[in-house]
């Protein structure tokens, strides 16, 4: 088995009780001053706030992982731009979808019926988070491959609450004397270019008076992630006003003027991005549908539009990695290699040759996650509720709306994770990466494509999810290697 790494106990000295204490309390500080924070009421004002979950010291990670993944990055938006675009392509991929999930299918009839009235904005904004975890060759290697889990395209969050996590662990590392330097624990700042590609697209729309507008949840824990944000956006362009407004509040406010300008209380908006709205729970009644129809016609910048929301489905990354689609999207044989060779196997559950598939996984459920069309984490299932499911759905079309993906082994390694609910010892952990980027273009031109950045995330080896904003894992940096 491979070995087991941990800053702390292979550049450090174990922490005594007393100064885990200390440490736990000092680098929460830190974090909390640093802007690591998110909301711990429901209301604005007074406004409560926590440091959100961390590890006390960075994750060991090789730099070619970081390289690799990171480079990556453009040629993934690319593809999936390429299929945005594709409507036979969208069309023969979530057909089989539409009869069996509801909401895919509302999110297609919007996409259908904008498309039938012509677009209004040739404009696309996409902000992307691709999500990896890192595996060993085999068992006996010391050298690490990154596994795709997904491509986001909608509410790609933790931009910003990660932007100062070096600084943090720049604090904890020193207060430690464990040393480092710049190319071990590199600068890492995703906002700064969420916010460029925000700013360029308001650019683009050419309305100095126009503003961002923000869509958030209800309550929206979030908020500190978002004003990170918009603090980029300030420091870019101070004459960029960003709003922030729920659905139930959009019901009340919004309106389209007369050549489709989206205009929510007397301001005309640019760019519309969403924070909300990627569940089916945040559409309760057919009023936030006719909203989010509303908001795609409009003439605003959406970040991202239905076509965007849609290809980031887990249908479409499965379809994606079957033999030969790659190369419909994207040129270049060691690309198509390098984007492919970070795929695991992935199966769709809709048609008769699936029965083998199923068999295997009802046999061993572990090596496999059983995926529905969802975003925003908890959806998915593994082990005996995999097992169980399955067998309930096996034989019902409902089976199509999943998807099975091989279960990633992800590289286990040693760290201490201060979060709610979890003593802070030195455990056994996993870690997911995140790459950030933005993507600007119109149907036929890509107009900004680039990588801004990355989000380490951490949890316990035993857990099998790990949203971060659930508070199920753990804000993190790499220390290279
Ligand atoms: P969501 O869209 O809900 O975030 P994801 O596909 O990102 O769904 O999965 C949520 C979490 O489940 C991931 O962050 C990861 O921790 C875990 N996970 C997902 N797919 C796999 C996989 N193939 N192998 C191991 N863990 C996985
Ligand atoms: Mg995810």
């Amino acid at each position: 088995m491979s070995r087991v790494v941990s800053v702390e106990e292979d550049y450090g000295k174990p922490l005594s009780p007393e100064r885990l204490d200390e440490m736990v309390q000092r680098v929460g500080g830190w974090a909390l001053l640093n802007g690591v924070q998110k909301k711990i009421t429901a209301t604005e004002f007074p406004e409560r706030l926590e440091p959100m979950p961390f590890t006390l010291f960075p994750s060991i990670l090789p730099g070619d992982v970081l390289r690799k993944t990171r480079g990556l990055q453009t040629a993934f938006q690319t593809v999936i731009y390429k299929v945005a675009n594709d409507h036979e392509f969208m069309k023969k991929c979530l057909k089989g979808l539409l009869n069996v999930d509801d909401f895919t299918k509302q999110l297609w009839t919007i996409y259908e019926t904008v498309r039938g009235e012509g677009i209004t904005q040739e404009i696309s904004l996409v902000l992307t988070r691709n999500d990896f975890m890192m595996e060993y060759r085999n068992d006996n290697d010391v050298t690490q491959d990154c596994k795709q889990v997904e491509f986001n395209t909608f509410a790609s969050g933790a931009g910003g609450v990660i932007s100062s996590m070096t600084d943090v662990h720049r604090y904890s590392l020193t207060l430690e004397d464990i040393p480092f330097n710049s190319e071990q624990l590199p600068d890492n700042h995703p906002t700064a270019g969420l916010a460029d590609g925000m700013v360029k697209a308001w650019r683009l729309y050419k309305n100095k008076k126009s503003v961002i507008l923000y869509i958030v949840g209800i309550p929206e824990p979030n908020t500190p992630d978002q004003r990170w944000l918009e603090r980029d956006i300030f420091q870019i362009d101070r004459s960029v006003k960003v709003i922030y407004r729920t659905f139930p509040q959009l019901i009340r406010q919004m309106t389209l003027g007369e050549n489709k300008e989206l205009l929510v209380d007397g301001m005309e908006v640019a760019v519309v991005y969403y924070r909300y709205g990627y569940s089916p729970k945040h559409y309760p009644t057919e009023a936030e549908f006719k909203l989010r129809l509303d908001i795609e016609r409009s003439r605003a910048i959406k970040c991202p539009t239905v076509a965007f929301h849609l290809a980031g489905c887990k249908k479409i990354q499965q379809v994606l990695a079957e033999p030969g689609v790659l190369e419909k999207f994207i040129k270049g044989a060691d690309v198509i290699n390098d984007l492919r060779s970070t795929f695991v196997g992935l199966y769709k559950l809709d048609t008769v040759d699936s029965d083998e598939i199923i068999s295997q996984a009802l046999q061993m459920p572990e090596k496999y996650v059983l995926k529905p069309q969802r975003e925003g984490g908890g959806n998915n299932l593994f082990g005996t509720e995999l097992k169980e499911y399955l067998e309930k759905i096996k034989d019902s079309p409902e089976r199509s709306s999943w998807i099975l993906m091989d279960r990633i082994r992800a590289a286990r390694h040693r760290n201490r994770l201060v979060r709610v609910g979890l003593g802070p010892e030195c455990r056994d952990v996993v870690s997911e990466i995140g790459i950030f980027g933005v993507h600007i273009s119109t149907s036929t031109t890509e107009l900004e494509n680039f990588e801004c950045g990355y989000l380490l995330r951490t949890k316990p080896e035993i857990a099998n999810e790990g949203g971060l904003f659930s508070g199920h894992s753990c804000l993190d940096s790499p220390f290279l290697v």
